[in-house]
C-alpha cells in the first residue's frame, strides 16, 4: 500500500446527541485524503469506488482523480465502510485505571476500527449521577479519538436497592441505562426504572441478564465440560429467566429494552418472539460467544473466563444464525480489561471478563462467512442508531461524516501487543484474518495498522 504519513492532527469531537451540552474542541483541519479503488459500503450495496475526504466530510464517491495536495491511499483489495460502533466497553475510569482508562481504551478502539463506544457505568464510583456522567463525557471528548458516550447505572451505586439519578443522567446526555456487571434483581424496582425511562426521549434499559441466585459459586457454563472439571456451573437458565422477566416488563411499561451479551439459545428464542410481538426489544452478542464454545476450556485458561460464559455448540449456532437474520441486532465486545496479575491465578479465582476491541472485526467477519455488508450493519449502522450517535454508522456517500474504517479482508495478524493496557484476550497469539488498516475519525487518521 502506497502510503506514508502519520502526522494528521487528531480532530475534535463533533456534536452528536451526547455532546450537545459541551463546547467542541477543534484541532487543525486535516488534509484531503483520496482512498482509491476500495470496495465501499455505499448504502446501496458494496461497490468498487474512490472516496475523497475533505476535512471532516466525505465529498466525492465514484471515479475520482486526486486533487493537488491530497494524500492518496491505494486501497485495492480493501474494504471501506463506516467506523465500528461498540455499545459495550469497560474503560475502568474512574477507579481502576491500571487496567484501562479512557485514553488507552480509546486507542484500543481505534486499532480495532471503532469510531464510537458506550462506556459501561460499573466504575468506582459507579456512573450513577449527573455530575460524574458529565465528568466522564468530558474526559472522553478530550481524548479526541472517538465519540464516547457513557451508560448510566439504573440503581444508585449499582447496589440494586434504589434508583440512580436517572433524570439527571439523561440531562447529561446518557441514553443507555444498565447495572452491567450485575443484574437488577428486584423486579419492582426495575419496573419503576423502566416506567421512568419510557418517558425520557431516546432512553433505554440495557440488561446484564443474570439471576445471581443461580450463578453464585459458578465459574463456567453448566454442562458436560464443567462436570468434567468438577467446577460449579452457570446454568443457561440464569440468563433465560431474566430475559423472560424483562421482556414482560418491556410489555408492561413500554420501555425500550436491550439485552446485553446474549449467550444462550433459549434467550435467542425469547428475543425472536418479542420482536414478532412487536415489542421494542433489541439484543447484542459478543465476538467471543460467536467464536468459541465451552470446549475451549480444556486448559482452564483464565482468559476464557467471562460472564455470561462460553456455552455449547448449539448455543453458538443459534447466536450466529440470529445475528445473520437480525434477531440479534448488533455485536458488542464487552471489552473488559483485567491486569495480568488479576488473571494469573487459578480459573476459579480469576475475575470475569476478556478484552475484545482489537480482535472483534475479524471474529465477526468469520462468523458471518465474510459478509462485509452485514458486518457493517451489525457493528456500525444499527448500534449507531440504537445509541443515537448521529455522525456514526452512515453510508459512505457525499456529505456524510468521515468516520470510517479501512480494512484488508485477506490480511492476517496475530494479536500479541495490545493498545489496551490489559492483554486478557482468548485470542492472544492466534492468527486472525481481517486486518484493520486504518481508522478515520472526523477526517483524522487514528491508526494505520502499524500500532500493533
Ligand atoms: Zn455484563
Amino acid at each position: 500500500m502506497a502510503f506514508s504519513h502519520r502526522s494528521l492532527a487528531p480532530n475534535g469531537v463533533r456534536g452528536d446527541e451526547h455532546s450537545d451540552a459541551h463546547p467542541c474542541v477543534m484541532f487543525e483541519r486535516p488534509r484531503m485524503i483520496l482512498i482509491s479503488n476500495a470496495l465501499v459500503f455505499t448504502g446501496q450495496g458494496m461497490k468498487q469506488r474512490d472516496v475523497l475526504i475533505d476535512g471532516e466530510t466525505v465529498t466525492e464517491v465514484g471515479s475520482v482523480s486526486a486533487p493537488s495536495g491530497a494524500s492518496v491511499i491505494d486501497a485495492t483489495g480493501m474494504v471501506l465502510g463506516p467506523g465500528l460502533v461498540d455499545l459495550h466497553v469497560h474503560f475502568r475510569e474512574p477507579g481502576q485505571e491500571w487496567k484501562e482508562n479512557i485514553e488507552s481504551g480509546s486507542r484500543a478502539a481505534a486499532v480495532g476500527g471503532f469510531t464510537a463506544v458506550v462506556m459501561m457505568p460499573n466504575t468506582i464510583p459507579a456512573i450513577d449521577s449527573e455530575e460524574i456522567a458529565r465528568e466522564m463525557i468530558a474526559v472522553g471528548r478530550a481524548s479526541g479519538r472517538l465519540d464516547l458516550a457513557v451508560a448510566g447505572a439504573i440503581t444508585a451505586g449499582r447496589r440494586g436497592d434504589s434508583l440512580s439519578e436517572i433524570v439527571g443522567l439523561h440531562r447529561a446526555g446518557v441514553r443507555m441505562f444498565s447495572d452491567d456487571g450485575g443484574c437488577v434483581a428486584d423486579r419492582t424496582l426495575l419496573g419503576k426504572a423502566m416506567s421512568l425511562v419510557a418517558r425520557l426521549p431516546g432512553a433505554f434499559i440495557a440488561e446484564h441478564a443474570e439471576d445471581v441466585s443461580l450463578t453464585v459459586g459458578g465459574h463456567m457454563h453448566e454442562g458436560a465440560v464443567s462436570a468434567g472439571h468438577g467446577i460449579a456451573g452457570l446454568p443457561a437458565r440464569a440468563e433465560v429467566d431474566v430475559v423472560s422477566r424483562d421482556i414482560d416488563l418491556a410489555r408492561e411499561t413500554g420501555a425500550r429494552l436491550h439485552i446485553q451479551h446474549l449467550s444462550a439459545s433459549g434467550s435467542v428464542d425469547l428475543v425472536r418472539d418479542a420482536k414478532f410481538e412487536g415489542l421494542p426489544v433489541t439484543a447484542e452478542v459478543t465476538p467471543h460467544h460467536l467464536a468459541l464454545t465451552d470446549q475451549a476450556l480444556s486448559t482452564l485458561d483464565p482468559n476464557l473466563k467471562m460472564y455470561p460464559p462460553l456455552r455449547e455448540a448449539s448455543d453458538q449456532l443459534a447466536l450466529t444464525e440470529a445475528l445473520i437474520s437480525g434477531v440479534i441486532d448488533i455485536v458488542a465486545t464487552d471489552h473488559a480489561p483485567h491486569a495480568v496479575e488479576d488473571k494469573a491465578v487459578p480459573f476459579e479465582d480469576a475475575p470475569r471478563g476478556v478484552i475484545g476491541l482489537e480482535t472483534a472485526m475479524p471474529l465477526v467477519l468469520e462468523a458471518l462467512g465474510g459478509d462485509v455488508a452485514t458486518m457493517f450493519e451489525r457493528m456500525s449502522v444499527t448500534p449507531a442508531r440504537l445509541a443515537a450517535f448521529g455522525r456514526q454508522g452512515r453510508p459512505v456517500a457525499p456529505g456524510e461524516p468521515a468516520n470510517l474504517v479501512l480494512f484488508d479482508p485477506e490480511g492476517r495478524f496475530t494479536p500479541g501487543e495490545f493498545e489496551s493496557k490489559s492483554s486478557n484476550s482468548p485470542f492472544l497469539g492466534q492468527s486472525l484474518q481481517g486486518r484493520v488498516v486504518m481508522t478515520i475519525y472526523e477526517g483524522g487518521i487514528q491508526d494505520e495498522g502499524t500500532m500493533r
